[in-house]
């Protein structure tokens, strides 16, 4: 009895832990041995090994010679930024963003978890044949990504430059004039009061107002869509999206290329709304991002 007592106090003690560990480490880096850095000082041991084989690879990679990469895995800490783990890993900014799926490079979570290689490239989907060509490099310097079957990590290559400047945040303008009244993210439901997710962020504005295009690309849905009323969805490149809703009416076609800061539409209350205010969603292969966008550089302002 007292055994049998013992064990199933055990058995909930262990599955409050594993879920506490299925919480912090996601499947895909269920990855076993994998090295884990604890914390990003300079005094940690497996940050400065880290350091010192990210420098050896580097020259290495510089004589042509076939480098020993090796993976580790980070959980990142509320003060962390994209900022302070790449001067302390000694990667850089296309290893760090494109190893980590990161949609901008203020796309840091505490509690996310990050692979951290020790040498500088850029982790891109295909096969390694078709890599090979497209990167005009040798299969020496392909490696596949832990936890993922399709990704491959290309030593000493980066990120075209579009990428780059999504990654940036220096693609999107704010397509009206306005302050953010509701921002991306977690918050209460104005009819429901409940807490949901909301997958843009709204900007304030008296209905009537120009609307523009947020970035360059061609516009792929205009009409009437559920709680999003009068709705523009933009095509950009690199597999982006922005959505505009909410809209009074429009001033593009559909199928028609539009530039940046081209006038698409004009605000106003359709759908489900509490008063006027454009509805913007920025979104990366059907993904919700948290937008980005430079100020003050639409028509009109
Ligand atoms: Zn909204």
């Amino acid at each position: 009895m007292v055994f049998q007592k013992f064990s199933s106090i055990n058995i909930s003690l262990l599955s409050i832990v594993l879920f506490f560990c299925l919480l912090q480490y996601p499947s895909a880096l269920q990855v076993p041995g994998l090295r884990s850095i604890t914390n990003l000082s300079y005094e940690n041991p497996e940050i400065q090994s880290l350091r010192e084989e990210v420098k050896e690879n580097l020259m290495q990679s510089a004589r042509g010679k076939t480098i020993n990469l090796v993976f580790r895995k980070y959980v990142l800490k509320k003060k962390d930024t994209f900022f302070t783990v790449m001067a302390k890993t000694m990667l850089d900014h296309d290893s760090l963003s494109s190893i980590n799926h990161l949609a901008s490079l203020w796309d840091v979570e505490p509690g996310a978890v990050w692979l951290i290689p020790n040498m500088r490239g850029v982790a891109v989907y295909g096969s390694p044949d078709e890599l090979c060509i497209k990167y005009k490099t040798s299969v020496d310097s392909i490696f596949p990504v832990p936890g993922s079957r399709q990704l491959f990590f290309i030593t000493g290559r980066s990120l075209e430059p579009s990428e780059r400047s999504y990654l940036n945040g220096t693609v999107f303008l704010k397509p009206v004039k306005g302050f953010i009244s509701s921002k991306f993210g977690a918050r209460m439901d104005p009819f429901s009061k409940k807490e949901q997710f909301h997958k843009g962020v709204d900007i304030a504005c008296p209905t009537g107002s120009e609307i523009v295009a947020s970035a360059s690309g061609k516009i792929i849905f205009e009409g009437e869509m559920a709680d999003y009323g009068k709705l523009i969805i933009i095509e950009h490149s690199n597999g982006y999206r922005t959505l505009y809703g909410h809209l009074q009416s429009f001033a593009a076609r559909i199928n028609q290329s539009v530039k940046k800061g081209d006038k698409i539409a004009l605000s106003g209350e359709t759908g489900h709304v509490t008063g006027p205010h454009l509805h913007f969603e920025v979104r990366r292969k059907g993904q919700p991002q948290r937008p980005r966008m430079l100020d003050g550089l639409h028509r009109g302002q």
